[in-house]
């Protein structure tokens, strides 16, 4: 078995914790296609190290097919293809040296509908990523990481009772902070949020995006969401996305938040961000 050199951190390592460090990502020139229907258009954006970028714009024009090109899942449809590049640090995560489960580990993901096992306890979906990529821990070492990654989530108060009672049995919005916890747990570089708050009610959103805020820190975030307060409340930089008329998806126009909501460049990012369309 031929190691990464991310592997090789990680052995020196000893523990997945260790390796640390932020991360920019950098699409170039993504299209993407469905069998024959082309859904993005040479997509290129810098998401830089620990910045949060919301991706903006109307429905079906391929922020979640954006999304799940940044950590190979796109990959995963049977009738979907693939051409551009995607530069974790300046390493393409298709390369074909590099393996699909290390993409998974280092760029992980959020869903629109909080999907926790439902039946698994709190503690063992907080885990639950750590098999499903390959990552060894010790059972000692387990508890730190529950505790560590509820912290983060923003939940350990509400649960630190109750690890082994189910996941399902949680609210919406602490489900949505478990997944968070779970995908943390595998010490992501980049976490990818697909509308993770609009399943919730407003004071769930509000603590996600609390959340959002605290990790930026040390995870560079990449979120699709609709509600442009939110976009606005919780982003450094935003990307418009658009489908014209039956043309594949591509970036209008991007920038920093306050610039893409107050002064931006193009008349249609000012239409979408005003709620005109
Ligand atoms: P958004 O997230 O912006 O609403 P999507 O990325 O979900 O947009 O969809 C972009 C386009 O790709 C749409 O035309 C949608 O119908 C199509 N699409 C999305 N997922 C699939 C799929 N699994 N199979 C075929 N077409 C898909
Ligand atoms: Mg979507």
């Amino acid at each position: 078995v031929e190691l990464t050199e991310f592997d090789t951190a990680l052995l020196a390592a000893g523990d997945p914790g260790i390796v640390s460090g932020l991360a920019s990502l950098q699409a170039q020139n993504i299209s993407a296609w469905f069998g024959d229907h082309k859904v993005l258009d040479r997509v290129s954006l810098l998401m830089p190290a620990g910045k949060v970028t919301a991706l903006i714009g109307p429905s079906g024009c391929g922020k979640s097919t954006f999304l799940r090109t940044l950590n190979r899942m796109h990959e995963l449809v049977p009738s979907a293809s693939l051409a551009g590049e995607v530069l974790l640090d300046g390493h393409d995560i298709y390369d074909a040296s590099r393996r699909i489960t290390q993409a998974r580990r280092e760029i992980g993901m959020v869903f629109q509908k909080p999907n926790p096992f439902p039946a698994m306890s709190i503690f063992d979906n907080v885990v639950a990523g750590l098999a499903l990529t390959g990552l060894k821990v010790s059972k000692s070492d387990k508890a730190d990481l529950v505790e560590e990654s509820l912290l983060k989530a923003g939940l350990w108060t509400e649960v630190k009772d109750r690890l082994r009672q189910a996941g399902g049995g949680l609210s919406g919005g602490q489900q949505q902070r478990l997944c968070i916890a779970r995908s943390l747990a595998v010490k992501p570089r980049i976490l990818l949020m697909d509308e993770p708050c609009s399943a919730l009610d407003p004071t769930s959103t509000r603590r996600i995006e609390q959340t959002i805020t605290e990790l930026s820190t040390d995870v560079t975030i990449v979120i699709v969401t609709h509600n442009m307060q939110q976009a606005q409340r919780v982003s450094d930089q935003c990307a418009f996305f658009l489908a014209e008329a039956g043309t594949p998806g591509q970036i209008v126009e991007h920038g920093p938040t306050d610039v893409m909501f107050d002064s931006p460049q193009d008349s249609r990012t000012l239409d979408y961000v005003n709620g005109r369309f």
